[in-house]
């Protein structure tokens, strides 16, 4: 049982916000000769980093051999409640601006840097309150995500937003600085980054409508990169 032979490593685990503890990462769980169902039910079981006491996983979805990856951080509340990645707030304005640059939904395999949702309860609310993952926490959760690259093969990788970014490219990269072009990697044959749709969603009221109009002229561009049907 794949659960069984996951290892403490003594200095990697860390206790996270709903009290779990983890192994330090989620390689210990991945399937031998992965395929995608194989590693979505494997995922189910991770206890790479604690937060997999924090909900339900919420692995990538898309077809079985998408030109284009997009990238995100974590799952967010609701798409923690559906068990489906952006399918929240932030989720449809990608979908918005997927469709005014022509690309469809469901063409495109959407996953995230961290498969769990890392949250703190407010005070009051109690609503969980989204919390940005930690160093260890992507670095425990980026087996996932090499995986979901090496079994699908995208030609494209849309990176949203600083934490994917950490995860694919670097913790140096600037997303702020390097948006909207391509950025020289192994991962595929392009790979482009931008903001994460949440951050537009969060811009300050003056600055929201410029912020969605970067973000829209993003995925305009990574839409020029799809090979011609
Ligand atoms: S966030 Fe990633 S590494 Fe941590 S428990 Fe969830 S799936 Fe595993």
């Amino acid at each position: 049982m794949i659960v069984a032979t996951a290892k403490k490593r003594t200095g990697e685990s860390a206790t996270g916000p709903c009290g779990g503890i983890g192994t330090g990462t989620a390689a210990d769980y991945i399937p031998a000769r992965p395929t995608l169902p194989k590693l979505r039910a494997a995922a189910t079981q991770c206890r790479g980093c604690g937060l997999w006491t924090c909900g339900r996983v919420v692995f990538g979805e898309g077809p079985k051999s998408p030109t284009v990856m997009l990238v995100g951080e974590q799952p967010g509340d609701q798409e923690e409640q559906m068990g489906h990645p952006f399918v929240g707030p932030a989720g449809k304005l990608l979908d918005a601006a997927l469709e005014e640059a022509g690309i469809d939904r469901k063409s495109v395999y959407l996953t995230n840097a961290v498969k769990h949702f890392k949250f703190e309860r407010g005070e009051k609310s109690k609503r969980r309150i989204h919390k940005k993952p930690n160093d260890a926490e992507i670095r425990a959760c980026r087996p996932w995500l090499e995986k979901e690259i090496e079994v699908l093969k995208p030609r494209i990788i849309v990176v949203l937003g600083a934490t994917a970014a950490q995860s694919l490219l670097g913790k140096q990269f600037r997303v702020t600085q390097q948006r909207g072009k391509p950025v020289k990697s192994a991962l595929a044959d392009t790979v482009i980054a931008t903001v994460h749709p949440s951050s537009v969603l969060r811009a300050p009221d003056d600055e929201r409508e410029q912020a969605r109009r970067d973000f829209f002229a993003d995925i305009r561009a990574v839409a020029k990169r799809l090979p011609a049907r």
